[in-house]
């Protein structure tokens, strides 16, 4: 059983390359990065201590743009968890049809230890490590888990100093008004659920009669569970990492959330408070019974190899749709299971692709110095995730493919069409 990010992008990768026939050559170069840099950042504490912290960034392919992805916060982090998140970026990418490459990055810490000052030192840290590999043409940060706009911003207030003039495409997820998107924020998890609208009309069920249970309560989570209570549907339990108890616990309310209020009590690591969850009735059950809830959706918006071979028949024979907002949430053991079960499947790089979407709108934006309002940015977004949702569902319809194996081999397929027409294999 793998719990590798890396090698579990890698046997799906592997998988796929086989089906399509590629040649040695372009399968060696895309089953790993490019380039990848490894730093160690030392930061000045705020009580006069030092303390170094490890930080990563890897670009897997750039054959179809500058390499985009997000960089990552998390006391666990691995350079392999950010190679095969790497590797998801480029995909993704492919998939949405968007000029941009595929990268990731990640600093290994927990923002909730640190100060804002400590933070703050952190991601200029991070840049002035960084920066040469860093550029508008070159690759292009963005938030990921644990990281915002204000870190995007003084990433990039770090960037602009050193290279000594304005350069608002050197980064996305900034803050609106400071060369961030409208919808920016909402965009991933908008995404989703438009994904996920899509598949439940060609499953013809009506999103009002379905409910769901959602792992995670971060920035995805919230507006993914947001868009689809305003489709009608009903969110019956979330699950939320508790950092105090150091173990995740599950929110129940059987006649179905109210999303605001639960984000009432929610701090900004998407941290559920247990105790203002009892006084507003919820039920508080273990971190791994969102995924046994008799519902019709599942939406793990967490982090990666979270329904495995261990836990995946547990899901129950009620689900129909499992849409996947967290990069990496299911290991390739337990896929196999749900591939040949009757739950239709909206894999990762297609259903979460809605933020690396939006920040190709802000790179776009920026370059034209011109910002559009939140309709147009979220009228776009729609247009983009549906269509790349179709063109994965219509094949996977014509050739009677996995949704997952559908997306792969049209993201693959761009990619190759890419470095072969570059002359690079
Ligand atoms: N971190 C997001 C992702 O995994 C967005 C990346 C980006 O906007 O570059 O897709």
């Amino acid at each position: 059983m793998s719990n590798n990010a890396y090698k579990n992008a890698q046997i799906q990768f592997d998988g796929v390359a086989e089906t399509i026939g590629l040649n040695e050559a372009t399968k060696q170069l895309l089953r790993e990065p490019m380039n990848e840099y490894h730093v160690s950042i030392p930061i000045k504490m705020d009580d006069g201590s030092s303390r170094v912290f490890k930080a990563y960034r890897v670009q897997h392919n750039v054959a179809r743009g500058p390499g985009k992805g997000g960089i990552r916060f998390h006391p666990e982090e691995t350079v392999d968890t950010i190679r095969g998140l790497s590797m998801w970026m480029t995909w993704k990418c492919a998939v949405v049809d968007i000029p941009l490459g595929g990268a990731k990055g990640g600093i290994v810490f927990d923002p909730r230890e640190l100060s804002e000052t400590e933070q703050e030192r952190l991601c200029r840290g991070y840049v002035q490590k960084l920066w040469k590999t860093m550029g508008p043409d070159l690759d292009v940060p963005a938030p990921d888990v644990m990281s915002s706009a204000k870190h995007m911003l003084w990433m990039l207030d770090e960037y602009e100093t050193i290279v000594g003039s304005y350069q608002p495409g050197v980064i996305t997820g900034k803050p609106v008004g400071m060369g961030g998107s409208l919808g920016r924020t909402e965009a991933t998890g908008y995404g989703v659920i438009y994904t996920l609208r899509e598949a439940l009309e060609e499953l013809k069920i009506d999103a009002k009669d379905t409910c769901a249970s959602i792992q995670g309560f971060g920035n995805v989570a919230q507006y993914a569970a947001r868009l689809y209570t305003e489709y009608g549907g009903k969110v019956l339990a979330i699950s939320c990492w508790d950092n105090d108890d150091k173990k995740a616990y599950t929110f129940r309310k059987q006649d179905g959330i109210d999303i605001e209020k639960l984000v009432g009590i929610t701090d900004n690591y998407g941290t559920i408070n247990k105790e203002k969850a009892k006084e507003l009735g919820f039920e508080i059950l273990a971190g791994d019974a969102w995924l046994e809830q008799d519902v019709d959706i599942l939406i793990p918006a967490a982090l990666e190899n979270q329904i495995t071979i261990d836990n995946v028949d547990k899901i129950s024979k009620q689900v129909k749709v499992i849409a996947e907002a967290a990069n990496g949430p299911t290991t390739p053991e337990a896929d196999e299971v749900i591939r040949k079960s009757d739950i239709f499947l909206v894999p990762d790089f297609l259903a979460n692709a809605g933020g690396v979407t939006c920040s190709y709108f802000e790179q776009v934006q920026c370059n034209m110095n011109y910002f559009w309002e939140k309709d147009e940015v979220l009228e776009k977004l729609d247009t983009k995730m549906t269509s790349a949702f179709r063109a994965v569902y219509d094949l996977s319809k014509k050739d009677k493919l996995y949704m997952r194996d559908a997306a792969y081999i049209i993201a693959i397929n761009r990619v190759v069409e890419a470095v072969e027409k570059r002359g690079w294999v």
